[in-house]
């Protein structure tokens, strides 16, 4: 299988199951999120399914151009994922996708694609129906990253009337994909059903009719006891892929039922490849995306470089200018400063500047450990420079603040309360 990095002899096992006519009916792809389980099951319905090369898949067939991602769609394919889970669109294979599938040249259209598109992305989020952000401005190729709010009927008719023919093809797309694919926080018993009523007629025009659900974890018990009734009954002309980084959530029956698949984080310098073969990173972007990726490509896209980038030089000038303060004054001006809403876009939100903090923290914990450099620190009162010691303190109360619920209830008094404790052992090694 080509376009997915990683995970090789998994994709080659299919391949190969593919090709003698031995794939079982159905799969379970497990493994850590983000790392391209999703991604392999759409490669594999293409695999199955394509018309002009049967097993192997190309680009350009009816159901090989239809059933890709961001948002694929066909008759005999249903998916069912989760609203909750980012739709990653590069804008290239966008407009690229958008010419092919109309017809039209790029002229055609009376205005620059780019530009529509942007106006059509402004447009979906003033009707609500999106929430989108641009990540990688670093990339020379731009890749956003779209959440899909709601649907209501009312957005929807807003949202079709979009700007111009690019952006009208655009809107409808998502308010398909949205419409009959998307699932809210569980999968109910009704969305097993629908699958079960297409599984029950004949191929529309593929060899065989696929299901992919994602996060499959997310059907309640009901669903569950009912998908079993499919997986005891194979129909011999349909495909079942559940992708799930929690197996334990589906029922044990379930699992035996299914042939398991786990799939491994990308390893590092696959990662980085793929970033900048397939979404135009720079080298050093890719670095910077791979360190906070866990080895998840989803995770290494959606990571927001460039208000982190804005964030990070305001923690260091809040370091260095507080630097004189006493302990606690210093504590109370610092923590001040780093809750007070985004400079730029207004908004507070102190989930992300906890993770924004942290990651800083960890950057300068790494160039520390990795490069011997000690320059940026946070500044702690008199001047004085912290320790390893000190840095890991810093992060693991952050991360033990940011794993409570409700945590931003009395953000403010815990923040103060780990400054002054960190200020307070200063001059020892590490703060107890
Ligand atoms: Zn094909």
């Amino acid at each position: 299988m080509t376009g997915i990095t990683g995970n090789t002899l998994i994709l080659d096992m299919l391949d190969r199951a593919v090709r003698t006519g031995r794939l079982h009916h159905a799969l379970l792809f497990h493994g850590p999120s983000g790392i391209g389980k999703y991604a392999a099951a759409i490669q594999l319905a293409r695999r199955i399914n394509c018309r002009s090369n049967p097993g192997q898949g190309c680009t350009d067939c009816a159901y090989c151009r239809q059933v890709r991602l961001p948002f694929p769609g066909h008759p005999d394919l249903v998916i069912l994922k989760d609203a909750a889970s980012p739709l990653i669109m590069r804008r290239k294979t966008f407009l690229e996708r958008y010419f092919t599938e109309t017809g039209l040249e790029s002229g055609e259209i009376g205005v620059e694609p780019e530009a529509e598109y942007e106006r059509t992305l402004d447009h979906l989020q003033s009707t609500g129906l999106i929430r989108a952000r641009t990540t990688c401005r670093e990339a020379s190729e731009q890749t956003d990253v779209l959440y899909l709010d709601s649907s209501g009927s009312n957005q929807i008719r807003q949202a079709e009337n979009g700007t111009g023919r690019l952006g009208a093809w655009l809107s409808k797309k998502l308010l398909v994909y949205s419409s009959s694919n998307l699932y809210r926080d569980t999968i109910k018993i009704e969305q097993i059903r629908r699958i079960q009523s297409v599984l029950s007629l004949h191929p529309y025009e593929a060899a065989a009719k696929m299901v992919i659900i994602d996060d499959a974890e997310k059907m309640n018990i009901a669903a569950q006891n009912c998908l079993l009734k499919t997986l005891e009954e194979p129909t011999g002309k349909s495909h079942l892929i559940l992708v799930t980084a929690n197996p334990s959530g589906l029922l044990p029956t379930i699992r035996s039922r299914c042939q398991p698949l786990r799939f491994q984080r990308l390893p590092a310098t696959e990662l980085k490849q793929l970033l900048m073969e397939q979404y135009g990173f720079s080298r050093e972007a890719a670095d910077t995306a791979f360190r906070f990726s866990e080895g998840s490509v989803q995770r290494a896209l959606t990571v927001d470089n460039r208000d982190y980038e804005r964030r990070k030089s305001s923690f260091e000038r809040i370091f260095t200018d507080a630097s004189e303060r006493t302990a606690g004054d210093w504590a109370i001006h610092c923590v001040a400063r780093i809750l007070k809403p985004d400079e730029e876009t207004g908004i507070e939100d102190h989930g992300q500047t906890l993770e924004d903090l942290f990651r800083w923290l960890y950057e300068k914990l790494h160039d520390m450990v990795h490069r011997g450099r000690t320059e940026n620190l946070p500044i702690l009162p008199g001047g004085r420079k912290p320790g390893l010691g000190h840095l890991i303190f810093l992060m693991n109360q952050l991360s033990r603040i940011s794993s409570e619920k409700n945590f931003h209830i009395d953000i403010r008094l815990r923040l103060e309360s780990v400054l002054i404790h960190l200020a307070g052992s200063a001059d020892h090694e590490s703060p107890s």
